[in-house]
């Protein structure tokens, strides 16, 4: 017989969506349950970065693919606090002309900069964002110096972080102690399997380490990440919009091989970004650990054999947009779903062409050779050789993406959209969102900040209208 627990508020997932939701509802004197399919972990459980991270807090270790010509290989996390974990915490506010195209595009209501403003702040003020102070490691640098020469702008990129104390402010780090100390519950290592609407209350079935648990919950928020949110309301019988339209911010990658060390261990995390071209594309510093590095290798076996030697004078970049329309599907006796996706060739071209751009940005970095992570594509010695570079690379390049995003969007176009303007599924009877899902679209810049504010907004109007 499964444990039956009673609540006020159930939240599913503690991700930043889930987080900033739940320690609202807790705030406001509501009995809430928060529970976690992964586990509890402090920040410092593992090196960041490291693959005892990947196996401990991201979901089946770091593997995971959407199916497409090309494919997207994506990782999330999944641990208490979510992505917030494992991510960089690289913080940008949602631009004002993503929110103009999403009210238009989706008729999302009262989702302008302005009204969004109060949202940021009262999130920025829980989980603090600072910028780098004094110079920025070198590997981030080269990456601004580069842009500077051709005559771009660049940023240091503001990040969730607490550079005085040497901490990220992750979920762990701030609203998720924010919810325990307004009195609600967490159950991690807990994962929901169905929700039904039963008796005017929602009921979820989890399953907690061997056992069953049944929770019955006045008001149910469904926060698992753009994936596994529209996996468990599929599953559930919820199917209106929801799962149909997943976007990424897919990537491609390129190592610099500079004349001196630019990779040292111990640096601060790299945070340059080059803007300026967005929409059509973004640039920007990854970690360049020997691990990431040989991973962003794999195709390119003669600079990755270089790893061993010359890694202190390495750097691994990226280009990212917003290409792919992809979509979630369960699959019959399988946990995780089917996820596949389709490119439009010009969106392919623009972010091949932001490839060349980044290369083109490193060479006038004093880059000595570039390679482009793409499998069987030649090391590149000279700025002049990017024009030789195969028109099509799309056979043989894998994109990667750490972003996921707009499965279940919010608006009142009942032909688009999951949910209503906040977060409540179209004919859900309450049944609430909060999670990344909810985005309508790509916003180019890092998202998490966007998931916060738009969570924290929903969860404010859920709370002033008592759940209705
Ligand atoms: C490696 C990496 C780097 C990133 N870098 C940045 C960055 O620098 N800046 C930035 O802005 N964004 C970054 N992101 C993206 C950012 O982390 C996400 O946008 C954000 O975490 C999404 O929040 P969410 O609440 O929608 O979902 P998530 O963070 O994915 O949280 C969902 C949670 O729900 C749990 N869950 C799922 N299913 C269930 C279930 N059935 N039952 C119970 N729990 C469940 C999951 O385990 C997970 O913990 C990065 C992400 C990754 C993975």
């Amino acid at each position: 017989m499964a444990d039956r627990l009673r609540t006020d508020v159930a939240v599913i997932g503690s991700g930043p969506g889930g987080a900033v939701t739940a320690s609202l509802c807790a705030e406001a004197g509501y009995a809430t349950l928060l529970i976690e399919d992964g586990p509890d972990l402090p920040l410092e459980a593992n090196a960041h970065f490291s693959g005892d991270e990947i196996l401990s807090k991201y979901r089946n270790a770091g593997i995971a693919m959407a199916f497409g010509k090309p494919s997207v290989s994506f990782v999330e996390g999944r641990c208490v606090g979510g992505g917030s974990e494992v991510n960089r915490g690289l913080y940008h506010r949602t631009p004002a002309y993503v929110l103009e195209q999403w009210s238009r595009s989706h008729r999302v209501d009262h989702l302008t900069e302005a009204a969004l403003a109060p949202h940021f702040d009262a999130c920025e003020q829980t989980a603090r964002i600072s910028r780098l102070p004094g110079t920025a490691p070198d590997l981030s640098q080269r990456l601004g110096d580069g842009a500077a020469r051709l005559g771009w702008d660049a940023i240091a990129a503001p990040r969730l972080y607490d550079y005085g104390a040497g901490r990220k402010q992750s979920m762990s780090e701030t609203f998720v102690p924010r919810f325990r100390q307004a009195g609600g519950r967490l159950i991690a290592d807990c994962r929901a399997t169905r929700i039904r609407r039963l008796g005017g209350k929602w009921e979820v079935t989890a399953r907690q380490g061997r056992g069953d648990l049944t929770i019955e919950a006045d008001a149910l928020f469904v926060a698992c990440g753009a994936v596994q949110t529209p996996a468990l309301l599929r599953r559930s019988g919820f199917r209106r919009n929801i799962g149909n339209s997943l976007r990424f911010h897919p990537m491609m990658k390129a190592v610099a091989l500079f004349d001196a060390s630019v990779n040292r261990p111990g640096d601060p995390d790299p945070v340059h970004q080059i803007k300026m071209f967005e929409p059509r594309f973004g640039i920007g510093c990854s970690i360049s650990s020997p691990a990431l590095l040989a991973l962003a290798l794999a195709g390119n076996p003669q600079m990755r054999a270089r790893i061993g030697s010359d890694a202190a004078r390495m750097g691994l970049y990226y280009v990212q947009n917003g290409t792919g329309h992809a979509r979630v599907r369960n699959l019959p006796a399988m946990q995780d779903p089917l996820v596949s996706i389709r490119h439009e060739e010009e969106e392919l071209d623009q972010l091949y062409d932001g490839l060349k751009h980044l290369m083109r940005a490193l060479f006038a970095a004093g880059a000595e050779a570039v390679q482009p992570c793409i499998r069987g594509f030649p090391l590149l010695r000279s700025v002049d050789e990017i024009a030789a570079l195969p028109a099509q690379p799309w056979r043989s390049a894998l994109l990667t993406s750490v972003h996921v995003f707009a499965s279940c969007p919010m608006g009142e176009d009942m032909s688009l959209c999951a949910t209503d303007s906040w977060g409540r599924v179209h004919g859900g009877d309450g049944l609430r969102i909060a999670d990344a899902s909810l985005m309508c679209g790509p916003t180019i810049a890092n998202p998490q900040g966007s998931v916060m504010a738009i969570a924290h907004r929903n969860a404010l109007h859920a709370l002033e209208r008592r759940f209705a």
